[in-house]
């Protein structure tokens, strides 16, 4: 009887490898041919980036092509269609093609029954922002919104996009988070999807490059620009202890490969991508103690994000329509929990003290606390304003007219940990919410804003809607005594600034270390 198990599982093992081999076969059949992207650099002193897209049209008499109008993370409508300086299509065999140019995002061919056609066109890249593109001298930061054009239907969204970057002489390499071709050539790319490409930017030069791992997922630190005297042995060695205490927060890395994309220039931003960040650093603003915490805060923000919004994410959050901006009220989850988490991580690293945690929140709530707009606009409409708002992206918003859900999100945060830790006795924590809704909504379902309460208050075990209505949906002052009372702090007199009480009990200063360790 043992035998015969042995054998029948066997049989059944072959079966179903034989039925996988099969479902991988014909999945790879089923695959529709690449749209391939051939990028060359003419001329770095104009910065242009010249491109050739080489389409299927599957067939048909006519195609139509977009670009995206704004990027992922980025909340602001930026048609990059306009830094096209000129385009044209014509047939793979060199066959001039009519283009017309119906809206400005947009572009309609007859392909007079080419089943490929090929449209080239021109890109000025001169612009140091992070969702935009730059090429020059020395290096060039490609951003997929802002370069590719693709099919406007949706369906079409899902064939795979190659891209095949030509470098100038001198240059050494280009760096993304996307996984090479098929025929593993230098600087050849595939993305199996559009929106995969528009998610991994492209460095290109000669970039300095380090390495870590942590269980089994590699990381890359590279940078490229004017690194001045930066300390890339010590930043890599740093964000190795960020990543580790983000994975303790999260539970795990959940990819193989993430790229820290550092550009060292003017400027400063940087965008979270799911495998990968674009990042804008400056080496003589990390000079300082106070500055290279500051960075510290900064990439951990980021790398933060490839949890919290790129796999977490509000429902409104994904599949993205490039052509329509989306609009959420979950911003302050999306960015003020990032600031929070993000900070949190450093600190549990080592790699800043309790007290200048509690600097950096206090930084935040001095400046909600100092702002009119608080007491005018709700966090919930903050987020659904972005869009509109005065201030880029949620960042330097009118403060007398409107709140940052940057800011109030990361207090925010701060509060609900305070109130999910007492409700527990300590046994619980944002940690746990987070971890929760991770494991429950991350990937391709998205959170509603009632999911995100419902998980709250699942791993609080109390109804916690009158806090959310409070912080959330109502301009009332926030009420920090929970949290003062819970970490045994008080605020300094006469300002906002978090310190710890000198008559804090045992149990206080316990749960701070239990916060801040
Ligand atoms: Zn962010």
């Amino acid at each position: 009887m043992a035998n015969e198990r042995v054998i029948s599982r066997r049989a059944v093992l072959a079966a179903v490898l034989v039925v996988a081999a099969l479902q991988a076969w014909t999945a790879r059949a089923a695959d529709p041919p690449p749209i391939s992207y051939t990028i060359r650099f003419a001329s770095l002193p104009s910065h242009l980036a010249e491109i050739d897209a080489t389409i299927p049209t599957d067939g048909r008499a006519s195609i139509d092509l977009m670009m995206p109008i704004w990027s992922p993370g980025f909340y602001r409508v930026e048609n990059y269609a306009t830094r096209i300086q000129e385009i044209s299509a014509r047939t793979t065999t060199g066959t001039p093609l009519a283009i017309d140019h119906p809206q400005g995002n947009r572009w309609h061919v007859d392909t007079r029954g080419a089943s490929s056609i090929v449209v080239s066109y021109r890109l000025l890249c001169n612009e140091r922002s992070v969702t935009t593109n730059f090429v020059g001298e020395d290096y060039a930061v490609l951003t997929g919104g802002a370069t590719f054009i693709t099919l406007t239907e949706r369906a079409q969204a899902h064939r795979p996009h190659d891209v095949k970057l030509e470098l100038p002489p001198g240059w050494k390499q280009s760096m993304t988070g996307l996984d090479p071709a098929p025929d593993r050539a230098a600087n050849h790319y595939r993305a199996p999807d559009f929106d995969t490409l528009v998610d991994s930017p492209i460095v290109a030069g000669t970039p300095i490059v380090q390495t870590f791992d942590v269980a089994g997922s590699r990381h890359e630190v590279v940078e490229i620009g004017n690194v001045g005297a930066f300390d890339s042995a010590r930043a890599a060695a740093d964000l190795k202890k960020v990543v580790e205490a983000h994975r303790r927060i999260w539970g795990e890395l959940p990819f193989k490969e993430y790229d820290f994309l550092l550009v060292f220039r003017q400027g400063g931003g940087g965008l979270e991508h799911k495998n990968s960040m674009l990042a804008t650093s400056n080496a003589t603003a990390t000079d300082t103690a106070a500055g290279y915490l500051r960075w510290l805060n900064f990439i951990s923000h980021e790398y933060c994000h490839a949890f919290n919004v790129k796999r977490l994410r509000p429902v409104e959050l994904g599949p993205f329509d490039y052509e329509r901006e989306p609009h959420t009220e979950s911003l302050w989850i999306s960015e003020g929990f990032t600031s929070y988490i993000g900070n949190l991580a450093v600190t549990r690293a080592g790699l800043s003290t309790p007290q200048e945690f509690l600097d950096s929140l206090s930084a935040q709530i001095r400046q909600l606390q100092n702002a009119p707009g608080r007491l005018v606009q709700t966090l919930a409409q903050s987020s659904l304003d972005v869009w509109t708002s005065e201030g880029v992206s949620g960042v330097n918003t009118n403060a007398n007219t409107s709140v940052s859900y940057y800011i109030k999100g990361q207090i925010a945060g701060f509060l609900l940990d305070a109130e999910v830790r007492r409700a527990t006795g300590g046994a619980k924590s944002l940690d746990d919410v987070m971890r929760l809704a991770y494991r429950r909504y991350g990937g391709g379902r998205g959170f509603t804003p009632g999911q995100f309460r419902a998980t709250t208050a699942e791993v609080a075990g109390r109804d916690l809607s009158a806090w959310f209505r409070r912080v959330v949906a109502s301009t009332d002052e926030l009420d920090y005594t929970v949290a003062l009372d819970w970490f045994g702090l008080r605020f300094v007199a006469g300002s906002w600034s978090l310190a710890v009480r000198e008559d804090a009990t045992p149990a206080q200063n316990d749960h701070l270390r239990a916060l801040l360790q």
